[in-house]
């Protein structure tokens, strides 16, 4: 699904070096690579505070964390993501409540967040998901008639651009009380290893959030709050302070190859190329199609006969997964998630095809489709 090989050997001379930087320096943890990195993402996004983690999983623990929610205040996130977003939910004894994603965009339904809120909301968690915004103007105005956080999952859309009715534009993740994203080797800004990373405005929460992520202290051994320990090393930083320059250059890349996918299937019926919502910008983390009157399992086992890869993000989706049978939730109708659930599939996309692949998988799809 992804050539994370060919992308290094094109910077390999540059990433050796920063790499064995970090090696001499010999601080592998906190070095001055990890402030560099925050400070340059923090300006790449617009955002006041960045505060670097240990994965993107983490970091929306760790955002839940600073926001003093009780064991039974209720999280409302789409059912229709990855696990990340509502395992941590569950994991801090929250409950979480699933609502409807948009079946074009695939982003949360603002008409079904608003009939999910209950007087035990306490916190939204939307999702960018496959690189596209969720709506935010409507949900961060439904947030703020009930005085609820906004935490934005932006582990799949980091350099993704939302536009206000107003033209005002805000990069995803920093629009809500607290943004979320992961440096995952396959996501669009990927290390090569783990990572991730926590963003807010708010002075106090940045405070706060830097405190939890490293065991509830300011001042080392006197820990005011229970945290947990979550660290990017120096190594990854140095990696993804290359990779930052690049990250617009990356998306690009895959909106270029997203671009070839669109045309070679817009004339079949069978197939509905991703929707991208006027307000919002795609840098494709993911390329989903929509399939109908396919067999899915037939067509993801042509693909990989012949040697072409093809992903159901995700099979599963969150009301439906075992994790959650202990925890009493009502018994969910979610008729989009899963409509599309049964038809999503994801090709290939990332920084490094050319036409020749995009060529060879399209007309294995279609000739599929013919047969
Ligand atoms: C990847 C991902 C995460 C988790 O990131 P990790 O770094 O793997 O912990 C969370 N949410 C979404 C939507 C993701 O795609």
């Amino acid at each position: 699904m992804v050539d994370t090989k060919s992308q290094y050997l094109k910077i390999k001379t540059e990433i050796d070096q920063a790499i064995h930087g970090v090696l001499d320096s010999a601080a592998y943890i906190n070095g001055r690579e990890v402030q560099d990195f925050a400070g340059s993402l923090a300006a790449y996004l617009g955002v006041k505070h960045v505060i670097p983690c240990a994965n993107g999983t983490d970091a929306l623990q760790i955002a839940l964390m600073a926001l003093d929610l009780q064991p039974g205040d209720e999280v409302i996130t789409p059912s229709f993501t990855y696990i990340a977003t509502t395992e941590v939910v569950a994991l801090l004894r929250l409950k979480p409540v699933f609502v409807e994603v948009d079946p074009r965009t695939f982003c949360m339904d603002p008409e079904s967040l608003r009939k999910a809120i209950t007087p035990k909301t306490r916190a939204i968690v939307p999702v960018h998901l496959y690189g596209q915004s969720a709506p935010m103007e409507p949900i961060l105005a439904i947030a703020g008639e009930y005085g609820i956080p906004v935490v934005e999952d932006n582990a799949q859309a980091i350099g993704c651009e939302y536009t206000f009715s107003n033209g005002t534009k805000k990069k995803t993740g920093t629009m809500g009380t607290i943004g979320t994203t992961s440096f995952y080797p396959s996501k669009n800004l990927g290390a090569y290893g783990d990572g991730g990373a926590i963003f807010t405005n708010n002075d106090v929460l940045a405070g706060k959030l830097k405190m939890i992520a490293n065991h509830g202290q300011q001042k080392r051994y006197y820990h005011d709050l229970v945290g947990c320990n979550s660290r990017l090393d120096s190594v990854q930083a140095a990696v993804l302070n290359i990779k930052l320059t690049k990250l617009d250059e990356y998306n690009s890349a895959r909106k270029k190859a997203a671009d070839y996918y669109n045309q070679a299937f817009a004339a079949v019926k069978q197939l509905t190329v991703p929707y991208v919502a006027p307000c919002s910008d795609h840098v494709y983390h993911q390329y989903t199609l929509l399939l109908e009157d396919i067999d899915r399992d037939e067509l993801i086992n042509h693909l990989f006969t012949h040697k072409i890869p093809s992903v159901i993000y995700y099979p599963v989706p969150g009301h439906r997964q075992e994790m959650f049978a202990s925890f009493g939730l009502p018994e969910y109708r979610l008729a989009t998630t899963d409509w599309l659930t049964d038809r999503v599939l994801s090709l290939p996309v990332h920084t490094e095809m050319d036409e020749e692949q995009l060529l060879y998988i399209t007309d294995h799809v279609i000739n599929f489709i013919n047969k």
